[in-house]
């Protein structure tokens, strides 16, 4: 496979982007003077070198230790919890800047119950993070969309499962599972979503 070939192809697999804006990218990255290229392959390099998984949302981040900014705020709410598909919706929930609670990245949604599907999932972290955190209400905001909904039903069996193995911390504390309100589109996705509308179904959630 020639060079031209080989790159069309690895930008085939960006997400979005069909061979023929693979082949823009790779007719324009021809274009560049070297120094722009450099730059490219070196902010890739420090992309990969630099970012690391939180160990509590899986939030991809740049800094210090091994917790993101959001999870190590003292001034968020540590008994709620957010369960979303991917980075980009926690993002599209962060921008309407009303949620103050915590999230987890489960890192995608399933088609089938099948284990190799759901191994695909983080499942057991997720556990991990309902056992050890004091949550009293997880939102399941995963996307209306059939997979969206097979994942909810295998989410909130976990979570049932790990909060009936622990008790609460005190006796007249309620521990909830809500859903975002309806008024996202059936099919819709978080991350396409205005902020106003993502604002209300996360006000009218239950
Ligand atoms: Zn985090």
């Amino acid at each position: 496979m020639d060079s031209i070939d080989k790159l069309v192809e690895i930008f085939r697999r960006f997400p979005t982007v069909g061979s023929r804006t693979a082949g823009r990218f790779v007719y324009y990255l021809m274009k560049q003077p070297k120094q722009r290229t450099d730059e490219l392959i070196n902010a890739i390099l420090e992309l990969k070198n630099k970012i690391k998984l939180c160990q509590l949302c899986f939030d991809p981040f740049e800094g210090e230790g091994q917790i993101c900014k959001i999870c190590s705020n003292t001034s968020r709410n540590k008994n709620l919890l957010c369960i979303v598909e991917k980075e980009t919706d926690l993002s599209s929930l962060e921008s309407t800047k009303k949620y103050t609670g915590l999230y987890f990245i489960l890192g995608g949604t399933v088609a089938t119950m099948r284990k190799e599907d759901i191994s695909q999932l983080r499942i057991e972290e997720l556990k991990k993070r309902v056992k050890e955190g004091n949550f009293t209400e997880i939102i399941v905001a995963l996307n209306p969309t059939p997979e969206g909904r097979t994942t909810s039903v295998l989410v909130e069996q976990s979570i049932r499962e790990v909060w009936l193995s622990i008790k609460p911390a005190g006796p007249e504390q309620s521990r909830r599972i809500t859903h975002l309100a309806k008024g996202i589109p059936v099919g819709g996705e978080l991350e396409y979503i205005d902020e106003e509308t993502l604002e209300s179904a996360l006000e009218g959630r239950k």
